[in-house]
């Protein structure tokens, strides 16, 4: 199996020692990136998400003409709170052809490759632009990329095409599910547990609504997925935490709960929320019989959009062609790429490593998987020289 270089290998334990987890300013890895690009006398431009803690980092190689290729990667990663790891997730480590460290595999190799991949990219003698564009905050909802893409949009000579590096073991990806998260509050009346009549249980009517998702989500089981490509094929729902209470002789004034569904792309996004919408609607007039100060609020707290498959996307063209393949695949997991589809740009997902080892203890990337991405990109260089 082939083995990937020694400066990506250098690269990627650079940007592993870099704690970047979602919660962490990334600026001192954007640093390292930017003084990187520098001594190839590469200008890098932030495009700042949190000022003074988190930027998104975009830079040129080549002529700043229309029909270049966006290399897409973002800097943060996920917590290793209570997870055992073997080794320190923040030291890369080898073995037996595995580089271990949190971000390794999502998505600092894909980083690591392209920033490698530097030196080859201004050998080539370039004809149209490669640009690197870095995001923060994508753990946490794709929150850092969208100020990143309306810079973008506004004063970049328009892309071809946008490359997503997420881990997809270096399959072309052209389609992923949405995801729309939810928060709801449930605001009922506290009395005395004798007198239950004369409160109003927050914990109860929030039963009653997680009644209604539960409905939901065996619902949207059995409608399935008409396109045949997902796993799971379904759009799928799921409450992922409840808080409610204070004690057991006290009718509860506060419940909860935050909850998500994963559309497949092409659904319709509203018919969840709008259900349980319905379902609160019509809890409210025993609530209000007791007290008008009882409520239900559902707020929309993240929302990433699904990536489509393009007919005739030149992004899944040069992507296929790169990679020597000619099949696409769907994956369940949301990624930039359909925020980056939303903003007019024709987007796929292919990047080195797998899914399978994201947010886990012992993350890691084959260094196989890493040699095949810049095989990828040194043919990318090759056509956008051509
Ligand atoms: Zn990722």
């Amino acid at each position: 199996m082939a083995d990937c270089s020694l400066l990506t290998r250098e690269l990627l334990a650079q940007l592993v020692g870099f704690d970047t987890t979602s919660r962490n300013s990334n600026l001192d890895l954007i640093a390292f990136i930017e003084d990187y690009l520098a001594r190839h006398g590469i200008a890098a431009t932030r495009i700042d998400h949190e000022p003074g803690a988190k930027t998104n980092l975009l830079a040129t190689i080549g002529p700043e003409v229309e029909g270049g290729t966006v290399l897409s990667g973002h800097t943060d990663v996920v917590p290793v709170d209570g997870q055992d790891w073997a080794s320190d997730p923040f030291l890369l480590d080898e073995r037996d052809g595995r580089l271990y460290g949190r971000g390794s595999a999502d998505m600092k190799g894909f980083v690591a490759v392209a920033l490698a991949m530097v030196p080859q990219f201004l050998a080539a003698g370039l004809k149209r632009p490669i640009h690197l564009a870095f995001s923060c905050d994508e753990e946490v909802g794709c929150l850092g990329v969208r100020p990143l893409i309306r810079h973008m949009a506004r004063a970049l000579p328009r892309p071809a095409a946008v490359i997503i590096g997420e881990p997809t073991s270096m399959q072309v990806v052209n389609a992923h599910k949405a995801v729309h998260t939810y928060e709801t509050e449930v605001t009922g009346l506290e009395a005395h547990s004798s007198n239950t009549h004369q409160g109003v249980n927050a914990v109860m009517v929030a039963g009653e609504l997680l009644a209604e998702i539960n409905h939901l989500a065996a619902e949207m089981r059995e409608r399935g997925d008409q396109t045949g490509r997902f796993d799971p094929p379904f759009t799928s729902v799921h409450v992922g935490t409840i808080a409610g209470g204070t004690a057991k002789n006290i009718v509860p004034r506060r419940c909860a709960f935050n909850w998500e569904a994963r559309f497949i792309p092409g659904a319709d996004t509203e018919e969840v929320p709008a259900r349980v919408a319905k379902r609160a609607k019509e809890l409210l007039p025993a609530m209000h019989a007791v007290s008008r100060d009882t409520g239900i609020a559902t707020r929309r707290t993240v929302e990433v959009p699904g990536l489509r498959p393009a007919d005739e996307s030149p992004a899944e063209t040069l992507a296929l062609t790169l990679s020597r393949s000619n099949s696409t695949g769907a994956v369940s997991y949301g990624t930039e790429g359909g925020l980056f589809q939303q903003a007019g740009f024709p987007t796929v997902v292919c990047g080195p490593g797998s899914i399978d080892q994201a947010h886990k203890p012992d993350e890691y990337v084959e260094a196989s998987q890493l040699a095949a991405c810049e095989a990828f990109m040194q043919r990318l260089a090759r056509s956008m020289a051509s």
